[in-house]
């Protein structure tokens, strides 16, 4: 398996047959699942906690650090595939979706190279000409 051939539902489907082998069904509630998925960020957010941008690009070298990465990163993606399915939703039209949406809010000739959220970018509207009461 890897990104280039495997797709979405595919992957979906194995953590399907995975949770209903072991009747896991009834504790994958939106809630519980959405707690699990913060959890695992947390469990991602470790492996750069107290470390510079420079010390986490040397620590992705080693092997097994980023193997523990990649399955805590794997833990996320499998949380956030079993929410959604639960929840009935395509990501991956919800994420062609949200694309439109951000290129809407971030035109790339006016954002490029700048990191500000989209409202830094919105015109502010002109004092108004209207007599104050
Ligand atoms: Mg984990």
């Amino acid at each position: 398996m890897s990104n280039a051939t495997t797709t979405l539902a595919e992957l979906t489907e194995l953590i399907r047959q995975f949770t209903r082998e072991r009747e896991w069904e009834p504790f994958h509630h939106p809630k519980d699942l959405g707690v699990a998925l913060a959890i695992e960020v947390g469990e991602i957010l470790e492996h750069f906690r107290y470390r510079t941008n420079e010390q986490i690009h040397d620590y992705l070298q080693v092997t097994s650090s980023k193997r523990e990465l990649s399955h805590e990163l794997a833990d996320g993606m499998w949380l956030l595939l079993r929410l959604a399915d639960v929840c009935d939703v395509d990501l991956a039209d919800a994420m062609k979706e949200k694309l439109l949406l951000a290129a809407e809010k971030y035109p790339a000739d006016l954002v490029r190279g700048k990191p500000d959220k989209y409202t830094a970018y919105q015109k502010q509207s002109p004092p108004s000409c209207e007599p104050t009461p």
